[in-house]
């Protein structure tokens, strides 16, 4: 530690991935610019008539093909027309989370799913929690004595699935004290964290953050989050070979979008990049009806049609669960 001692003039440090996170693209015309495209000839709209703001870190921006307009990673955080046309059915809160307005706690049984932060590195159009009132707050828990005081007094609380927003926006600070409070609670017996940074700000992953994890001593998966096979690139295997050397389960969960992901061979293309990275194709989501995305909605006969059609062409291992979750279901609802 003594190395990394900080000079007079270096007294705050900022790693790369902070870095990152801070200087992500907000502006519409900033981000279509760098891509050499028209507002006009992609349906963009500013961010602020659709209530969402855009958020798009610079390393995510460098995947996307320059010039076109249909690009399947600009699909995903570029605010659209599409986005300001009300539709049937949805809603502003599909999973009727309402309590998770204040970080509290969701239950399956034997897991707890603890809300860290509303805060995202990327803002993703199709997000069920685009509409909520903190995604633009820092973290919510203090010093986290509830959610560790609620982990604690549940016994059958065996995983603890660390979410968000984006659980790895948080710095190891703030991480580190959750981890070293929980490292304490002997009926936990194994940790999940769900997070997009390891696609869109891969070097998050530090030696310094995967010790930190491991020094809880508990197995642990790390759920990361991508749609396309064009969002792996050398960047995001490398930082995935270091979780996956550190001792870290690797699995993905997808959404399933129209227009980005809804062929067989963009989900194949995915399934397979996955696997080369070393990851498990987990969950295919069906999209939450949240009120903007409309236009990424796929029809669920489609859905399992795609299903049936990966699993004549994937190993068994690459291929995920197409799933659906139903507000006050006790588990997410497998089609297929
Ligand atoms: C998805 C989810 C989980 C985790 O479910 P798994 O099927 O174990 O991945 C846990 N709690 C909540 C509230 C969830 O939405
Ligand atoms: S990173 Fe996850 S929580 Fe954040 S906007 Fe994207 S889908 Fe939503």
């Amino acid at each position: 530690m003594s190395a990394a001692t900080p000079s007079a003039c270096d007294a705050h440090p900022v790693d790369a991935w902070q870095h990152s996170l801070a200087n992500v693209v907000r502006n519409v015309d900033t981000l279509l610019g760098m891509l050499g495209l028209e507002a006009a000839a992609v349906d963009a709209v500013a961010a602020a008539s659709t209530g969402f703001a855009l958020r798009v870190p610079r390393e995510y921006v460098a995947r996307m093909r320059h010039g076109d307009p249909h690009d399947p990673l600009l699909a995903q955080v570029l605010p659209r027309g599409a986005e300001r046309v009300a539709t049937a059915g949805f809603v502003t809160d599909p999973l009727a989370e309402t309590d998770a307005e204040d970080g509290v706690l969701h239950k399956y049984h034997g897991r707890m799913l603890l809300v860290t932060t509303g805060a995202c590195a990327v803002h993703c159009r199709y997000c069920f929690r685009r509409h909520f009132p903190y995604a633009e707050q820092q973290a919510l828990r203090g010093e986290w004595h509830a959610a560790l005081a609620a982990v604690a007094a549940d016994h059958d609380v065996r995983e603890l699935i660390i979410s968000g927003g984006d659980p790895l926006t948080l710095s190891d600070r703030r991480l580190g004290t959750l981890l070293d409070g929980l490292a304490g609670i002997d009926h936990l017996r194994r940790l999940r964290i769900h997070t997009r940074l390891p696609v869109v700000i891969p070097s998050r992953l530090t030696d310094a953050l995967l010790a930190r994890i491991n020094a809880t001593g508990r197995p642990w998966t790390l759920v990361i989050h991508a749609n396309h096979a064009q969002e792996i690139d050398a960047s995001v295997r490398a930082a995935l070979a270091r979780a996956r050397a550190a001792g870290a389960v690797l699995l993905n969960q997808a959404v399933l979008l129209r227009g980005v992901n809804d062929t067989v061979a963009a989900q194949a293309a995915l399934c397979e990049a996955l696997g080369d990275a070393g990851v498990v194709p987990y969950y295919l989501h069906l999209l939450d009806p949240v009120a903007g995305a409309a236009h990424f909605a796929t029809d669920e006969a489609d859905a399992l049609a795609l299903m049936r059609a990966l699993r004549a062409r994937l190993p068994g291992w690459l291929v995920p669960r197409l799933a659906r979750e139903i507000p006050g279901e006790p588990a997410k609802t497998v089609l297929a």
